[in-house]
């Protein structure tokens, strides 16, 4: 955590990688807000910095845009000696990751994320992916950022929407991890809805903690990791059926509470713990139903294309009770998606 984290990052940067081709990756509103400002501080003796931009939103998450950036790459000229900036939200973090992982099979990537979301959860972990028509996430690879530079300051600009989507990411951390956190969301529901930003500095930094931890001991997400993925079946089948009108973070508190109540039934969430997260969602002014009009059938069949999926069984990782997932190496649980998960979706 770090104030003033574009010249921090840009100083060390400059120091880190001098003979590098510094490449900075903005969707087009980052880019018009910080990003060309930001390409000028890490511009040295040693060369300039180019921005390179796409258009904001998560349905440019793609093949086609990636594949547009490593053209622009090939005109520069870039090398091996080049290093990618991802300064955006998950979506630029995503797809930047990506670009850099696969650039000469693999130049350094630093990440300065700015949304809620991105602080909270997407820019540490290393995973990088583009959607595919059919699903999301499909296509990617695990590639760990060299650095991460997370200024809640950056927040500042953000859409009132967008700044609370981002905190559904935290309630699914608290859920899955800790308890404390859960409680302290609780207290600090009006202080995060003003954005007071010591209440956010301090959800932002536990949740990187917490993350941190599970990352660093399943970084592949062979296992323990998928605890991260509660409410993320629902969630990413929501995005993909609303063909991302549902943005991420509203699909993840929509996809908590669906999850939740199906864990009452499946791991014995106590009575009452889905009741507390749901109000917690509902006190940020969070979605915790579908809107009007999704195609359960869609719903189904996004599920059924979901990475966790193992031999066409749908998984879930589910709750024991708030701040606590099952033990053990695989905490994810098959579940019928049309006869389970869907009821708790489609209900009004
Ligand atoms: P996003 O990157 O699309 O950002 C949301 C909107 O906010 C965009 O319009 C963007 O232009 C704008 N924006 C960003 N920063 C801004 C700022 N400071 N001021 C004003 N506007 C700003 O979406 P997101 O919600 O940040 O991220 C969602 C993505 O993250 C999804 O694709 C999801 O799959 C991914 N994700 C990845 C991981 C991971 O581990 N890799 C984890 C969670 C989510």
């Amino acid at each position: 955590m770090a104030r003033g984290a574009l010249d921090h990052a840009a100083k060390d940067i400059v120091g880190e990688f001098a003979l590098f081709r510094k490449i900075v990756v903005s969707d087009a509103r980052v880019a018009r807000l910080y990003g060309r400002r930001f390409a000028r501080l890490l511009s040295s003796p040693g060369g300039a910095a180019t921005l390179l931009t796409f258009p904001s939103g998560e349905r440019y998450k793609t093949r086609e845009t990636k594949a547009r950036l490593e053209d622009r790459l090939l005109k520069l000229g870039a090398g091996r000696d080049t290093v990618v900036v991802a300064l955006g939200g998950g979506v630029t973090g995503d797809l930047a990751g990506f670009l850099a992982a696969t650039w000469h099979r693999g130049v350094p990537v630093v990440s300065i994320p700015t949304t809620v979301l991105a602080m909270v959860d997407a820019a540490l972990g290393g995973k990088t992916a583009v959607d595919l028509p059919g699903g999301k996430n499909l296509v990617g690879a695990f590639h760990q950022p060299v650095s991460l530079w997370a200024d809640v300051r950056l927040l500042r600009t953000l859409p009132a929407r967008t700044f609370r989507a981002g905190l559904a990411e935290a309630v699914k951390t608290a859920v899955a991890l800790d308890a404390a956190l859960f409680r302290r969301l609780e207290a600090d529901v009006p202080r995060l809805l003003l954005r007071d930003e010591r209440a956010v500095e301090r959800i932002v930094a536990r949740c990187l903690a917490l993350k941190g931890r599970v990352v660093a001991g399943d970084e592949r997400d062979a296992g323990r990791r998928a605890v991260l993925n509660f409410g993320h079946t629902a969630a990413h089948a929501i995005e993909a059926a609303s063909d991302y009108r549902v943005s991420h973070g509203e699909a993840v508190s929509i996809g908590v509470v669906a999850e939740a109540r199906l864990a009452e039934r499946v791991t014995g969430l106590p009575r009452g713990h889905a009741d507390r997260i749901e109000a917690l969602l509902r006190a940020l002014c969070l979605p915790v139903r579908l809107p009007v009009g999704l195609d359960p059938k869609r719903l189904t069949r996004a599920m059924s294309r979901d990475k966790k999926t193992r031999a066409g069984v749908v998984r879930c990782a589910l709750p024991e009770r708030i701040g606590r997932m099952p033990a053990g190496a695989e905490p994810t649980v098959p579940v019928d998606a049309t006869r389970d998960l869907l009821p708790f979706l489609v209900r009004n």
